[in-house]
């Protein structure tokens, strides 16, 4: 149950918030994952709005681009010069009426393996700057995923940045019920121009997951195999998900 609104105007002031003791103090995106897991806890939540904090903009700083914490979905749809198979990505995450108020680090913390647009972040070797009141961490996606911490205490995410973003070639395929629906196995592979790929496969899981990155394309099909030949659940066999990773994997490429 949400007993505290706070909506702070800076980031230090955010954070001075979030290192409470108590009540659990969370940070509020877009508010559409934590409103509903919020309103079904019996324990008090405080939650720190941040849309105050100027953390809305999405920016190409070199090859770099910079993307807000706050960026909604639809911000990242509306924005011309992105990787194609982001956009797609982005209208595969959500409807029209959640990507309004989704904003990219809450639709990245609060995601599940069937997230196409973090796997799609993952193949592209996302950077997320992290602030904590012991100070600033830059850690990539991959890394970040497993360590993600739904309580408070897990700081504060102000931007993800995407190296060399123009330049990599972004390709991304799936299997689901419906064109619309969430994957049952979906592929990503981001492939740089000095030879680089790296292959992420969503669809299972509590996170999509890093299969390969290599210095060069070959091995994609065996890394996509190796990946998912566990990935059995009551939506689909971890056989036909390694099957289906590999072939998706194998598209990707051309
Ligand atoms: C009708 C409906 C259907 C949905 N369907 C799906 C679905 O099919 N699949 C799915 O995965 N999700 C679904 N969702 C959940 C949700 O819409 C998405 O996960 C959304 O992208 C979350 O983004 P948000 O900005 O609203 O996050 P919020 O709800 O604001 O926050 C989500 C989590 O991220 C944390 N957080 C937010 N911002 C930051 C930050 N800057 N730094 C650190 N932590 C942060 C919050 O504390 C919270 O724990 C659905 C929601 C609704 C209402």
């Amino acid at each position: 149950m949400i007993v505290e609104y706070q909506r702070p105007k800076t980031i230090d002031e955010a954070l001075r918030l979030l290192s409470r003791a108590e009540p659990l103090t969370l940070p509020l995106g877009g508010g559409t994952a934590l409103n509903r897991w919020a309103q079904a806890e019996s324990q008090a939540v405080a939650v720190i709005d941040l849309q105050a904090l100027g953390l809305n903009k999405i920016e190409m700083r070199g090859s770099n681009l910079h993307l807000g914490a706050v960026v909604t979905l639809q911000d990242l749809l509306d924005h011309p010069g992105l990787p194609a198979m982001l956009y797609e990505a982005v209208r595969l995450e959500a409807t029209h009426n959640l990507r309004q108020a989704a904003t990219l680090a809450g639709t990245l913390a609060s995601a599940d393996g069937r997230s196409p647009l973090t796997t799609v972040m993952l193949a592209l070797d996302a950077t997320l700057t992290i602030r904590k009141a012991s100070g600033t961490e830059k850690i990539g996606l991959g890394s970040w995923l497993p360590l993600r911490r739904a309580g408070a205490g897990g700081g504060l995410i102000t931007e993800i940045v995407l190296t060399a973003a123009g330049a990599v070639k972004l390709s991304y395929e799936y299997v689901a019920r419906t064109p619309a629906d969430r994957p049952i196995v979906c592929a990503a592979v981001a492939q740089w121009p000095a030879g680089r790929t790296r292959l992420a496969l969503g669809g299972w899981g509590t996170a999509p997951l890093l299969a390969m990155d290599g210095p060069e394309p070959g091995g994609v099909e065996a890394a996509a195999h190796n990946a998912y030949s566990q990935a059995g659940d009551q939506w689909a066999s971890a056989e036909y998900r390694a099957a289906m990773a590999v072939t998706l994997a194998k598209r990707c490429q051309g």
